[in-house]
């Protein structure tokens, strides 16, 4: 589709996977072989290949609302946009924020838009590990920009007591030194010493390590915020260099 006036304008958010090429949809590979316009935070616009008659919009992290508008206002010219978040774009990620955008301003309502889905960080890291996610899971965002601190506390908090697995996104950033290493001695307290806990870092791409340890030997320094951490359940274990999660709950919450 070409960016003329008379052309419909479409947007299409769009999930590129956890890393590797493999994994990104044919369904998202063709969205952005028809794009006009490619908007997302820098380091995913960066593994767009360029091409003629595509621009591309890198944006700093944290400005999401500006870019949905950005996106909508393309679309209503004509324009085909794709925006691009990692892994799904439904999991902590642009497709949200393309709706708030869409709320505000419901004249944009009736614009072809469609969220094209991908594999987010948690399958990519269970699938490297094993099954760690084969029963009852929660996945959480350790991150405060967009709640407060107490609430992911609480949170995990809650979902460790309620006998969840957990996948836990955006683990530690600089801006918050401290807070993981509170979210691990809540884990410790609420799940005891010896539950598997495993560090998947940048999985997928030729930077991936994995780590299997357990609470009592988990340090705040084993996740960075290219790591997504899974906690087991109370009976996930190991089997040779595996961990899974069995189909049935055999011990219950604590
Ligand atoms: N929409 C993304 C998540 C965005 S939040 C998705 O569905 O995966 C960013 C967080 O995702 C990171 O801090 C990290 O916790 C996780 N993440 C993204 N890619 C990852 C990867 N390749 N390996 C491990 N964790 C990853």
């Amino acid at each position: 589709m070409t960016g003329t006036a008379t052309s419909p304008g479409w947007i299409a958010v769009a999930g590129l996977g956890p890393g590797a090429d493999a994994l990104v949809t044919p369904q998202v590979t063709e969205a952005l072989a028809r794009a006009d316009d490619v908007i997302g935070y820098i380091p995913y616009v960066a593994r767009v290949a360029p091409r003629p008659g595509l621009t591309l919009h890198p944006s700093d992290n944290r400005v999401e609302l500006d870019r949905a508008r950005h996106a909508l206002a393309l679309a209503a010219r004509g324009r085909g946009v794709v925006v691009v978040s990692s892994g799904d774009p439904g999991v902590f990620a642009m497709a949200s924020a393309l709706f708030e955008a869409v709320e505000a301003a419901p004249a944009f309502a009736g614009l072809d838009i469609r969220i094209l889905p991908g594999i987010t960080a948690m399958l990519a890291a269970a699938a490297r590990l094993g099954a760690p996610l084969g029963h009852d899971f929660a996945a959480i965002n350790l991150s405060d920009n967009l709640k407060p601190l107490v609430t992911v506390e609480t949170r995990v908090r809650a979902a460790a007591q309620a006998g969840f697995a957990l996948a836990l996104y955006n683990p530690r950033s600089a801006s918050r030194p401290h807070q993981f290493a509170r979210i691990l001695s809540i884990l410790h307290e609420v799940c005891g010493p010896g539950r598997l806990i495993a560090f998947a870092r940048a999985v997928t791409t030729p930077d991936e390590s994995l780590r299997v340890t357990t609470l009592a030997d988990a340090r705040p320094d084993m996740a960075d915020m290219r790591t997504v951490v899974i906690l087991g359940n109370a009976d996930t274990r190991r089997v040779g260099r595996w961990i899974y999660a069995p189909r049935s709950a055999n011990t219950p919450a604590p």
